[in-house]
Order: structure tokens, then C-alpha cells, then sequence
């Protein structure tokens, strides 16, 4: 994309009302735009990192067998009343149409992922089954400070799991907590699994994917040898006290954030709404099941707190809104542009997803625009490279500069 047909702009200072590093970063940067607290609609660069963030996410659920649905937003109210959570999940939106009649929005969707489960579901032959979705969710949150991190409307991953046993439950569980680990990984980040105390509905275990960051809203307590981590709001340990678990390293605290969670949801659910197939003897019972949750939204603004610095956004490459950003340092010499132009043609034909900055603006301003907007690998064409006939290459993350003949740049690029 040509930089100058992107209809954002950046800006210097960020609106006096955002107080979280990651809002006022990705609203400076034209990433976002907010339309109250808790809610941001996302501009082109933000909403391609978004995409790719959803597209890690779904490669690692389509991986350990998660079939991909699109549910629902709107919702009626009856399935909400029937699990109780209607009257019991304050965050739960309550919509009277003009006929009196009551909806809610989807705030999580078990109300909606169990009926369907259920159409299909009527033998032991058709367990396990694991459904999910990427979509928006609403949620009458209290406090929404902390930028896209604690949304009014945000982006979750939600899936939802229907299992014969609660070995097969386990199984499964253990098998998306490393699809989950991957996901922060390949985002950037290193998500640490701690044991926490189930929702509201279930007395089961369920687990926190926390990354730590003086942004996050909870406290944990981490190993520093192993990798056991736990809630300290539930635990009964304390920071300087030995691990349980390895018995070598200690326990340290911090803050960090909550960008995933897996309940086990036990028959809750499936009682509800009076949901059973027939198991191996020919009896009629209940699946278990399990809900597992990944913030999308949250997850982009913990990369954008874990991964910057004083001058903006350092993306990590899978995450990063544009492989590479092409700048050209012209001085309006004709010469430079054509090659500048003749080098982004050239990247677009090698399907390298290239932001090219072919503004007619100072070089101080191109270089400030792409220390802000934090795209992973720069190339820059000015008159020096072009004598030397090389591209001159910066990684945003060491600010590691390499100069590449002309010839070689898609190789390095695709390598
Ligand atoms: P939290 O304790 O932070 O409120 P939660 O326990 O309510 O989270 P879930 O209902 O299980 O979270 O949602 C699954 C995931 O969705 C969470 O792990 C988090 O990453 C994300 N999430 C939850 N609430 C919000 C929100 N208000 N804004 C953005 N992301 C959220
Ligand atoms: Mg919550």
C-alpha cells in the first residue's frame, strides 16, 4: 500500500483522556479510533493486525480440531434466563425492543454454542466436538481505563468443547494449552498458565493465560526456574516463598494479564438445557464440557505494551501490519522516485506486504512515522544507497542496520 493514499495520519500527542500506553500509542499511530471508553473502531492498520492476530488463532484451533462457526450476536433472552446468568452476570447487556420484548447481546456464548451442540449431538459416536468462532463481544464492564485491554465491545476467540469423559475432557484441555502457548508465542509475547478458581457457575479448576505487564490488571505469583504460575488472589502462597512444584526456585510477584482462560464447565450446561446422547451401554447422559477464551483485542493491546518503546510500536513480525516498510528519501530527486517506485512494484509482485512510504514529506518525519507505527523490517532508498546500489535494511526491533545489494532484497526478505 502507498502511504500516501492511507487516509490516517499520525499525530504527536495522544488525547488527554487515554492513560494506558496502548491506546494512546495505537491512537497517535492511527491504528484505532475511540467512539467512547471501552469502545475503538480499528482503521486499516489496526484492523490488519487484528487479522493477523485472528489468523494465529485460528491456525492453532483449526490444528487441534476446532471447527470454525459464526454465532449469533443478537440473542434471545430465554436461553440467558434459562442458565441462570441473565439475573447472576452483572456484565450482561439487556436490550427491550419496542415491542417489550427482551434480547441481550453475546457477553460469552455458551447460551447459544450448547442448544447448537445439542441438534447434533446424540450419540457417544459424535463426541468429542469442539466449536468455535472469532467475534465481537459486549460486556457492561465498570471501569474500561485500561484501552482496548478492557473493552466495552471487544474481540474474543471463544470455543466451546463436548467431551464423552473427563479423561477425554483432560486430554483436550492439555492439548489447547499448548496450541494456546503457541499462539502468544507466535504473537510475541511469553503467556505464562496459572491454576485459577473456576467462573461463577462451576466449583472445576480453570486456567489463566497471564502475560506480564504493569498494565495487566492482576497479580500473579511465578516460579523463577519452572514453569508453575498461579493467581495470588487465590493462592495461599507468597512472593519470597519456595516453589511447591520444582522445590528449587522461588516465587516472585507481578502484575500481568489475563489473555486467555479455559474452564472446565462440567454438565452445568448440558443440565441447563437438558442436553444428553446416548453413551457406549445405551444410556442416556450429560457431555461435559469445556469453554476456552482468547482476548483478541486484549492480546493486541498487551503486544503494544510488552513490545514498544519511547519512540512507538515494535510489532513482532507475524503480527507486524506490514512486512516491511519501503521508505523512500527522495529530496524530489526524479532518479530516487523511479527507483523507489520500481523497488515497491517489485516487492508487490513477490507478494511481499509492503507499506510504502512515497509521501512528499522530510526524512525526519517518514523515519518519527515509522519509529510510531512499528513495522517490523524498514527499507530505505535514499542517494546514498543508490550509489552503492544496495537498499539499506533496519530491524525496528535493534535498530540493526544491513546494507543489501539490490539484487538480493527479495531472497532476504523471503527467506
Ligand atoms: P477478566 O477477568 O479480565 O475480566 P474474564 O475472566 O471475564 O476476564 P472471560 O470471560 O473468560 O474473561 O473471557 C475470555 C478472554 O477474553 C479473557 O481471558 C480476556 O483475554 C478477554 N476479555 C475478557 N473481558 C474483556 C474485556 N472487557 N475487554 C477485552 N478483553 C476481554
Ligand atoms: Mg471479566
Amino acid at each position: 500500500m502507498r502511504q500516501s493514499n492511507l487516509f490516517t495520519k499520525t499525530r504527536k500527542l495522544a488525547p488527554k483522556d487515554e492513560v494506558s500506553k496502548n491506546a494512546q500509542l495505537l491512537i497517535r499511530a492511527g491504528f484505532i479510533h475511540k467512539e467512547m471508553a471501552g469502545v475503538y473502531s480499528y482503521l486499516p492498520l489496526g484492523r490488519v493486525v487484528l487479522e493477523k492476530i485472528e489468523r494465529i488463532v485460528r491456525d492453532e484451533m483449526n490444528k487441534i480440531g476446532g471447527q470454525e462457526i459464526k454465532m449469533a450476536t443478537l440473542h434471545p433472552s430465554e436461553p440467558w434466563k434459562q442458565t441462570g446468568a441473565w439475573d447472576n452476570v452483572d456484565v450482561v447487556f439487556k436490550i427491550l425492543s419496542r415491542t417489550e420484548k427482551e434480547y441481550t447481546i453475546g457477553q460469552s456464548e455458551e447460551e447459544i454454542a450448547t442448544p447448537i451442540a445439542q441438534e447434533y449431538i446424540t450419540s457417544y459416536k459424535d463426541l468429542p466436538l469442539a466449536l468455535y468462532q472469532i467475534g465481537q463481544k459486549y460486556r457492561d464492564e465498570l471501569r474500561a481505563k485500561s484501552g482496548i485491554m478492557r473493552g466495552r465491545e471487544f474481540t474474543m476467540k471463544d470455543m466451546y468443547s463436548f467431551h464423552e469423559t473427563q479423561e477425554d475432557f483432560d486430554r483436550f484441555y492439555h492439548t489447547a494449552k499448548e496450541a494456546y502457548l503457541r499462539v502468544y508465542e507466535r504473537c510475541g509475547l511469553v503467556a505464562k498458565a496459572t491454576e485459577a478458581s473456576g467462573g461463577a457457575f462451576t466449583t472445576k479448576l480453570s486456567y489463566e493465560f497471564m502475560v506480564l505487564t504493569d498494565a495487566g490488571e492482576d497479580d500473579i505469583l511465578y516460579c523463577d526456574k519452572c514453569s508453575y504460575c498461579v493467581n495470588a488472589e487465590i493462592s495461599d502462597s507468597k512472593a519470597g516463598g519456595g516453589c511447591t512444584r520444582c522445590n528449587i526456585g522461588s516465587l516472585a510477584r507481578a502484575k500481568a494479564s489475563e489473555v486467555g482462560n479455559i474452564f472446565d464447565l462440567g454438565t452445568k450446561y448440558a443440565k441447563d438445557f437438558d442436553f444428553t446422547y446416548k453413551n457406549r451401554d445405551g444410556k442416556n447422559v450429560h457431555p461435559i464440557m469445556g469453554c476456552f477464551g482468547i482476548g483478541i483485542t486484549r492480546l493486541m493491546g498487551v503486544i503494544v505494551e510488552a513490545c514498544s518503546d519511547e519512540k512507538g510500536i515494535v510489532w513482532p513480525k507475524e503480527v507486524s501490519p506490514f512486512a516491511v516498510h519501503l521508505i523512500a528519501i527522495t529530496g524530489g530527486n526524479k532518479d530516487i522516485i523511479a527507483e523507489a517506485d520500481r523497488l515497491y512494484e517489485l516487492l508487490v509482485d513477490n507478494g511481499i506486504d509492503v507499506l510504502f512510504d512515497d509521501r512528499d514529506t522530510r526524512a525526519g518525519e517518514k523515519f518519527a512515522d515509522a519509529d510510531l507505527i512499528g513495522i517490523s523490517t524498514r527499507l530505505i532508498i535514499s542517494e546514498k544507497t543508490m550509489t552503492e546500489g544496495s537498499v539499506e535494511m533496519i530491524s525496528r526491533v535493534d535498530g540493526v542496520s544491513t546494507m543489501i545489494p539490490d539484487s538480493e532484497v527479495i531472497r532476504r526478505l523471503t527467506d
